[in-house]
């Protein structure tokens, strides 16, 4: 009954097939992207037959067509999928379709043009990032089959945006993994330098081509206000702080001083440059966060609103132990700088802690202190990074925010 539907769609059997082993269609099935290496029968369709970023149609054992996917035979993920439409195959079509029903998911959601407007397997757009500053963009292509689609990428983000201006941060660690090159160069257009952007009342100043990631963590935007909008009257301590954007939002929101911690004097600066042109005053801290907060411990220093949000201590499984070790450390230095009745928004970006893990990083810490954590509320990546329910991977911010009493 398969081959009816088939022969009625050229364009899907236009292109060549990736055939699975029995029983491996079954998590595609469910809604998941990936096909891995162990589930090709590559005695039917060797991977080594095709290149790094190749189109093919994956079927099932039993010849039913799953989807469009590329292919990279080098990686352990084989295949992502881009489609399953047996008659709409990958190009610039499905792109522009893909990035509009993006779009229209951001413009729903913000009130203005400063968001991630694709992430990834949770937009459908396997390997593709894009962010949007206003009317420029920064885009990376994470993985071969993205980077083979680059031209058609580049004339669908063209369409659908208009940007004046785009700019390939393509340095992302993935695209080694991948087989390609690291490098940051302008698309097309006049790329400014920095831009602004406007968010919880403040005027951040970004740097694209020069910042960290893609210039701004726009998933923390939800965290971010969250933890203003408790911190009025607070003494504010922002670790790892990157521009500020935790601290120079809850000073805006009312708090009573910011302090910021950061090893990056570039991030630093950028805090400054913000904290000026906001008319805001800020403590800037310059070294690694867990020496200086030991310093602080030791000055007996305290603050009433404390938020961590580290880089990922554990990126790959295998760091799990030491990584673990690492978030448990930061939170009790943490703990002994929050004072009475204290806030404190712990936050992880590591996939491989599982938000238990780190909600008892805090009641570890607070039990070694002698302290009573309550937690009052819990958030994760903001919208414009929507999770793919199949794909957990998707998933990987945690933030939680506790409020800690004595006894
Ligand atoms: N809170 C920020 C994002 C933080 S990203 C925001 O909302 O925008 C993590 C930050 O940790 C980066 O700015 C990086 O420079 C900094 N960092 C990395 N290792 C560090 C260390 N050992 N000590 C202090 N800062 C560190």
């Amino acid at each position: 009954m398969s081959s009816q539907t088939e022969s009625a769609v050229p364009a899907a059997s236009a292109l060549p097939r990736l055939v699975l082993k029995p029983r491996e269609e079954r998590r595609l099935q469910a809604g998941h992207l990936w096909v891995f290496s162990n589930e090709v029968d590559t005695s039917a369709t060797p991977l080594t037959a095709f290149a790094p970023g190749a189109h093919v149609a994956v079927r099932s054992s039993g010849d039913r067509f799953l989807g469009h996917a590329y292919v990279n035979p080098r990686t352990l993920i084989s295949a992502r999928l881009l489609g399953r439409d047996p008659g709409y195959p990958p190009g610039k079509s499905l792109l522009v379709h893909r990035l509009k029903v993006a779009l229209a998911l951001r413009q729903r959601l913000y009130a203005a043009p400063f968001y991630r407007l694709a992430y990834g397997e949770g937009d459908f757009l396997p390997g593709l990032v894009v962010d949007r500053y206003g009317d420029v963009l920064v885009a990376q292509l994470n993985t071969a089959g993205m980077e083979a689609m680059k031209s058609d990428v580049q004339e669908a983000l063209a369409k659908v945006v208009a940007p004046r201006a785009l700019l390939w941060k393509n340095d992302s660690p993935m695209r080694e993994l991948e087989g390609l090159q690291r490098h940051v160069d302008a698309a097309f257009g006049d790329m400014p330098a920095t831009v602004v952007v406007p968010e919880g009342g403040v005027d951040f100043h970004v740097p694209l081509a020069g910042g960290q990631k893609t210039g701004w963590y726009f998933d923390q935007s939800a965290n971010r206000a969250l933890f203003a909008s408790h911190a009025r009257g607070a003494r504010v301590l922002d670790v790892f702080s990157y521009a500020g954007g935790f601290g120079l939002q809850a000073l805006r929101a009312g708090a009573a001083a910011a302090t910021c911690i950061d090893s990056s004097a570039t991030a630093l600066a950028l805090a400054s440059a913000t904290a000026d042109a906001n008319g805001l005053d800020v403590e800037l801290l310059e070294g690694d966060g867990f020496e200086a907060l030991e310093a602080l411990v030791a000055e007996r220093r305290r603050f009433d609103a404390i938020v961590v949000d580290p880089p990922a201590f554990i990126k790959r499984k295998k760091d799990h132990g030491k990584g673990l070790a690492a978030y448990r450390r930061i939170n009790l230095l943490a703990m002994q700088l929050l004072d009475r009745d204290g806030l404190l928004m712990s936050c992880s970006c590591s996939y491989h802690l599982a938000p238990g893990e780190l909600v008892d990083a805090v009641q570890r810490a607070a039990r070694h202190r002698d302290r009573f954590a309550q937690l009052i509320a819990a958030g994760c990546q903001a919208p414009d990074h929507p999770v793919h329910p199949a794909i957990d991977e998707t998933r990987y911010l945690r933030a939680f925010l506790f409020r800690v009493t004595d006894g």
